[in-house]
């Protein structure tokens, strides 16, 4: 009990002298230049580089990180989320390519070879990010069981994508090259099994939006609201924008009047969607990395930095 008396609580407004005269007792790299300002006084500026104390505080003490659950594999866990968004952004990079193939071979008016490696690389690239999304079925004790099971059925979902993606631009695209230049529209295979590549996209975001904000809230960054920008409701909006585009081209044949103004505007909405969806991965690369720094160094908790 006498410890509590002569050890005042932050809090305690009635003992301002023991906060002014406080140092830290962990170890504190400035925000700035990195010293190490263990042992300064919470009002002194850094001795290195003047920034003050408080602000290293500021940007690298979390309140809550005294409640964060454990991670018991932190880098497996950061290097999974990496390969989780990073490899999807690397399977639409690669459509984009495939698209930037059609326009070349159309305008030289012959056929590049180099769309049959490339695409392959989408539905490998969409395996990969899968297995990535394994870490974010459970990435710590904890979390709900219907909510692991949500992520389950997130990666499960991976399986008849990347079958889907192989089929569409492996088999379906090589066979009938240039989609987007035909005068007679889209085939109608490939309407379809870009709408399932959809279903099957929402599928994902569904299952594993929970854990995955749950992670990005240890990043103080992301859960001061600063940065939070709900980067896959954005994506799942882009989805369907897209497919609205692909529901037109189904429709077209049934419009004998329209079918051209259906075409051009299944079109426009399917290169809206799509390259919204693109800008969401990106945004999602840039969420994970910063998730990633949240997991591989730990934010302080006030404890660890000032002392009790
Ligand atoms: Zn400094």
């Amino acid at each position: 009990m006498s410890d509590i008396a002569s050890n005042p609580s932050p809090t305690d407004s009635s003992a301002p002298s023991a906060e002014l005269i406080r140092s830290l007792t962990g170890d504190l790299p400035c925000v700035q230049c990195g010293y190490n300002l263990r042992g300064v006084s919470v009002l002194s500026p850094c001795p290195e580089c003047g920034t003050s104390v408080r602000a290293t505080i500021l940007a690298r003490v979390d309140p809550y990180a005294s409640v964060l659950r454990p991670i018991r594999r932190p880098s497996l866990l950061a290097s999974g989320l990496l390969a989780w968004s990073g490899c999807a952004l690397a399977a639409a990079l690669s459509v984009w390519s495939l698209r930037a193939i059609d326009a070349a071979s159309f305008m030289l008016d012959r056929p590049i070879v180099a769309a049959r490696p490339i695409a392959l690389l989408v539905p490998i690239f969409a395996a990969l990010s899968g297995l990535g999304a394994v870490v974010l079925v459970r990435p710590h004790a904890g979390i709900p069981r219907w909510q692991s099971a949500l992520a389950l059925l997130g990666v499960a979902a991976y399986a008849p994508l990347v079958w889907t993606l192989w089929r569409l631009h492996a088999q379906i695209d090589l066979a009938n090259p240039m989609p987007f230049f035909k005068p007679l529209g889209m085939p109608y295979e490939r309407s379809l099994a870009r709408l399932a590549v959809a279903g099957l996209l929402l599928a994902i975001v569904v299952g594993l939006r929970a854990n995955a904000r749950l992670l990005a809230s240890r990043s103080l960054l992301m859960r001061s609201g600063r940065v939070d920008r709900q980067t896959m409701l954005a994506m799942a909006a882009a989805v369907l924008l897209a497919s609205a585009g692909d529901g037109l081209h189904l429709l077209a044949d049934a419009w004998e009047g329209a079918a051209f103004w259906a075409r051009t505007l299944g079109l426009f909405l399917i290169a809206v969607g799509s390259m919204l969806l693109t800008v969401g991965l990106v945004g999602m690369v840039v969420d994970t990395w910063r998730v990633r720094e949240a997991i591989l160094r730990p934010p302080l908790s006030r404890r660890e930095a000032i002392g009790p």
